[in-house]
């Protein structure tokens, strides 16, 4: 999982659209939104991006701090409501 694509010499990113992989700096286009610098694998994404940036931004801020380790569910386990277990016994 990476989607900043700021260093120009990275080995692996996705597209901020479809979540392809794109090895070696091929990819079609970049673009800075914001504090991301974001990589389209085509020209299709890339259209479809820059109609609604804010969307796939905000999208791969939520994936990233859900795969941050430091993030809200370290351990890979989502904390669940007390209330599910208080209604699950016999
Ligand atoms: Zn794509």
């Amino acid at each position: 999982m990476n989607f900043d694509a700021s260093n120009m010499d990275i080995e692996y990113v996705q597209c901020a659209v479809c979540e392809k992989e794109i090895r070696g700096g091929k990819w079609f286009a970049r673009i800075r939104h914001g504090d991301w610098m974001v990589a389209l694998c085509c020209p299709l994404c890339t259209e479809v991006f820059e109609k609604s940036p804010q969307a796939y931004v905000r999208r791969i801020q939520t994936l990233e701090m859900l795969h941050d380790p430091k993030g809200p569910f370290k351990d890979g386990t989502p904390r669940l409501p007390h209330a599910i277990n208080d209604n699950a016994g016999p």
